[in-house]
């Protein structure tokens, strides 16, 4: 007798940052497209937030998804930036870990009519999810929102270990000089080993440097534990049914030969929002200052750095102020996102008459200030969404990575892609710029061109018949699959 079939549902459980939100909502919203039933694991600081409701409308034109609050222990008005990641991960394992196995123990999320549970799809650096879904007799595919180069280049990290790449020397010292006196380290002794060639993270040779390794990297001590856990993490992704990587085969070929041959179930579907832009209205998390594009409206053609860091970078005040200085000194017309987290200094721009060429807000839609006609560049902290975003927009980049991958993205950006240029680890008003005329002036041609190539890349790859598209059909088939014969 042939058994009673269920639409699939599928967890859908993010990192609790925006960033990781945003691009997981993209990804729920794709599989509820599929016909499939979605349960999104929102946490709790996120649902209490000014835009839930906004971003729970645009779901409710999907009967199958619904949210469900999880909390990853963190106070509300925990900044949840990049310097302070070691307390959530710290967080998340004594909290959410546990609330995770109560909610799939509870059958809350079946009751109601809803149909079994398929599989979980959890954010790769929370693969405790793995084991928890594995009790229940739940498979379990990773998702990671970093490039595949970044996810690679973590993979070769006991190799590098292994051959002495790693630790890095003098990391300690240079670092505390950065922070304190809010120095470039581009002077130091230091500086030369950061150039050398990186051997040991194959397909990589000869592109990246020590410098360009994860920020995760720069420790003296390899025994250093969030190394640690990255790296795990990383690896425990072959522990997994499969891993979804938010890229394209054109953008990232090397890493991701490499990464298939250690994870054969790769789906590569990026870029997720490419999938989604005819039904967008606003997605952000934050409330967005719409007269940004007023200003823009009224700049010429790609005359305008759009300037923002994401949510999770900390800028001292020191390099805020040579942003700025660099921004001001450069002539061109600037949009800067300085969010509540960007800095913990308090901001003292002066107020004199050049300052009309530049505004600065809060929040902004960033999708919307890539594709307008007036972007001509974008000074990005390289954070995986927004090179992806300015990418699939053809907008040049100049890159100043704070951490995580963004060391890798950036190197991507000046030395594959030819896209941009990559200042890391140097934030004086002079570099600032001499990389904004770089960009918009000098080799202006030659970054539009390969950007333009690369967002029509893009584009096919999402479109009917692209590597990616044809990615993203065979992970829900497989999902299909994996609900046959389900039972309540
Ligand atoms: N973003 C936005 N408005 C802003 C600044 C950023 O909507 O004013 C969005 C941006 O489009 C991207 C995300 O925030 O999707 C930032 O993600 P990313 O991975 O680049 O950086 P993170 O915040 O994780 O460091």
């Amino acid at each position: 007798m042939e058994q009673e079939s269920f639409p699939s549902h599928v967890v859908v459980f993010p990192f609790p940052v925006q960033s990781h939100v945003n691009v997981m909502l993209n990804l729920a919203e794709i599989f509820s497209l599929s016909g499939f039933q979605v349960t999104f694991l929102i946490p709790d600081h996120i649902r209490k937030g000014p835009r839930f409701d906004q971003i729970s409308s645009r779901f409710t034109r999907y009967p199958g998804f619904i949210f469900k609050t999880i909390s990853d222990g963190l106070s509300v008005n925990h900044p949840r930036t990049g310097d302070r990641v070691k307390e959530l991960f710290d967080s998340i394992n004594a909290t959410t870990r546990p609330l995770f196995r109560i909610i799939l123990k509870s059958r809350s999320l079946i009751c109601n009519g809803r149909a079994p549970l398929t599989c979980i799809v959890a954010d790769g650096i929370m693969s405790f999810a793995i084991d928890i879904a594995k009790d229940f007799d739940l498979p379990t595919i990773l998702f990671r929102p970093f490039s595949a180069t970044c996810f690679w280049t973590l993979f070769c990290v006991p190799k590098l270990i292994q051959a002495g790449e790693l630790p890095l020397k003098g990391v300690i010292f240079v670092t505390i000089l950065f922070c304190i006196y809010g120095l470039s380290s581009s002077n130091y002794a230091w500086d030369s080993d950061m150039e050398k060639l990186v051997e040991n993270v194959p397909g990589m040779e000869g592109v990246l440097r020590l410098r360009d390794l994860p920020s995760f990297c720069r420790v003296e001590d390899v025994s250093n534990p969030q190394l640690q856990h990255v790296v795990s993490e990383t690896h425990r992704a072959t522990n997994a049914y499969g891993l979804i990587l938010n890229t394209f085969e054109d953008l990232e070929e090397s890493a991701l030969a490499h990464i298939r041959a250690n994870i054969p179930k790769l789906y590569v579907i990026g870029p997720l929002h490419g999938y989604l832009r005819p039904l967008q209205g606003s997605k952000s998390l934050s409330e967005e200052d719409r007269k940004c594009i007023e200003w823009l409206d009224d700049q010429p053609l790609r005359s305008v750095v759009f300037v923002s860091f994401g949510n999770m970078t900390v800028l001292n005040i020191h390099q805020l102020m040579e942003f700025w200085h660099g921004l001001l000194n450069s002539g061109k017309p600037f949009l800067w996102v300085i969010s509540g987290n960007l800095t913990t200094g308090k901001c003292h721009f002066p107020a004199d008459g050049s300052v009309k060429k530049g505004k600065v807000v809060d929040w902004a839609p960033q999708e919307e200030i890539l594709s307008h006609p007036a972007t001509g560049g974008f000074l990005t902290h390289c954070g995986w969404n927004s090179t992806l975003e300015s990418v699939c927009e053809g907008v040049p980049m100049i890159c100043w990575p704070f951490y995580a991958d963004q060391q890798v993205n950036s190197r991507l950006v000046e030395e594959v892609w030819r896209v941009g240029v990559d200042m890391k680890d140097i934030c004086d008003r002079r570099m600032v710029e001499k990389m904004v005329r770089e960009l918009m002036e000098v080799r202006r041609e030659e970054f539009v061109k390969s950007a333009q190539e690369m967002a029509r890349l893009a584009r096919k790859s999402v479109s009917e018949g692209g590597a990616s598209s044809v990615s993203l059909d065979s992970l829900v088939r497989d999902i299909k699959v994996m609900s046959h014969g389900k039972s309540t």
